[in-house]
């Protein structure tokens, strides 16, 4: 395939790559890398198109040149802040502007304009440089929940960096063999790469959305939004997996099960959103008192379980004790009002006859309906060798 075939194709992709990442953004407002990359397409695209140019009309090359390195060089810049943004949510999309303004600057030295291969010793080491950057962003800030995600771009970036590095010091070594001028190979073998490229990364964005966007609809099932706490989508699986381990482990299972006293009065008198403060306050404190391995659930308005395991009756009753009375002397201040409040516990552990955490559940929840009864701010327990 001749190289101005492959350019028209570059310009495809790039056009694609532009028209993918805004289509992306417009559906999902808040991924603002997005945007980036959206600019770095439309960069692409018009450097593949001055290049296109270049090949057949008698403009000259240098002004081409200029145009179509200074574009290719905006459009890594933009890979680049996108991936930034991504990664650290800073917006530093100025640097493409000035990135711009620096490659032509340095195109009106007679040195650059004198070859092109002297341009792409230029262009090839800031490329370079750029996308090990981009890679190391993406490597160091990656976690849990995006690190495969990013693998794909990191792939491509890599692919792109060994390119360009072995293509320039193939130019370095021995510009009489390797000419960019002139030389076919070389000029279809680096439009080639570009291309691939370019297809790699619109495909990695892609799947980056895709993935994040999948990650916070599974967080949104899962975890309540408000306290960070497990929803109950989730508590039957949970809390049956713990229990059977307990009951292989023969360790204690239980729960500590809380609720709010006269909430309703919080929300009346102050306002839902301070009561939605309220809840929050409840739940911080109470997450201080519990052990990471412990899961924590919001059942409902503003009722919670903590589904303790490998413990016993003091451990649940300290933990229980400590949330109550912490809560009880600690107000919740808010601008100059304090608001004072107190929740009511139930709590229960497992027995030997217990095949099911559903007994074990029920009972805390007796507990906690005696608590209620008999006056709220304090602990009833309710144990198996009691019912
Ligand atoms: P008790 O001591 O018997 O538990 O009385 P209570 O007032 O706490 O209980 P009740 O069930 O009568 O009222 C609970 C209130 O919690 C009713 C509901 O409007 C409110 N609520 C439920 N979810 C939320 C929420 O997410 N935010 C806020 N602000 N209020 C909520
Ligand atoms: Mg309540
Ligand atoms: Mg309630």
């Amino acid at each position: 395939m001749d190289n101005f075939t492959l350019i028209v194709c570059t310009i495809l992709i790039s056009f694609f790559l532009m028209v993918t990442t805004y289509g992306l953004y417009l559906t999902n407002r808040t991924e603002k890398y997005l945007v980036d990359w959206t600019i770095s397409g439309g960069c692409f695209l018009l450097s593949n198109i001055l290049r296109a140019f270049g090949e057949d009309y008698s403009i000259p090359f240098f002004i081409i040149g200029t145009l179509a390195n200074t574009c290719y060089m905006a459009g890594h810049v933009a890979i680049f802040t996108g991936v930034v943004r991504l990664t650290k949510n800073r917006n530093i999309r100025r640097l493409i502007g000035w990135a711009a303004l620096i490659v032509v600057i340095l195109h009106q030295f007679p040195l650059i304009q004198q070859s092109i291969e002297n341009r792409m010793l230029l262009l090839f080491p800031m490329n370079v440089v750029l996308n090990i950057i981009s890679l190391l962003y993406l490597w160091r800030n990656r976690n849990s929940s995006t690190s495969y995600s990013y693998l794909p771009l990191m792939f491509a970036l890599s692919f792109y960096i060994f390119e360009i590095s072995f293509r320039g010091i193939l130019i370095f070594v021995d510009p009489a063999q390797f000419p960019m001028q002139g030389n076919q190979i070389m000029q279809t073998l680096g439009t080639l790469f570009l291309m691939i490229f370019l297809f790699m990364i619109t495909i990695s964005f892609v799947l980056i959305v895709n993935w994040i966007k999948e990650m916070e609809l599974r967080k949104a099932l899962r975890i309540d939004k408000l306290t960070g706490w497990l929803n109950r989508n989730d508590f039957d699986k949970l809390v049956s997996m713990k229990f059977d381990s307990c009951k292989q482990e023969k360790s204690v299972f239980g729960f500590v099960y809380f609720d709010i006293d006269h909430f309703k009065k919080i929300n009346d008198k102050y306002g839902h959103s301070v009561g939605d403060l309220a809840i929050k306050h409840v739940c911080d404190l109470a997450s201080s008192h519990t052990r990471n391995v412990d899961d924590r659930f919001r059942m409902g308005g503003e009722e919670f379980v903590i589904c303790v395991s490998n413990t016993d009756i003091k451990t649940i009753n300290q933990i229980a004790e400590r949330i109550r009375e912490e809560l009880e002397v600690l107000s919740l201040v808010i601008d100059d009002k304090e608001i004072s409040i107190t929740i009511s516990v139930g709590i229960s552990i497992s027995g030997e006859h217990d095949n099911s955490w559903e007994s074990v559940l029920e009972r805390a929840d007796s507990a906690l309906y005696t608590s209620k009864n008999s006056g709220r701010n304090r602990i009833s327990q309710l144990l198996p060798e009691y019912v």
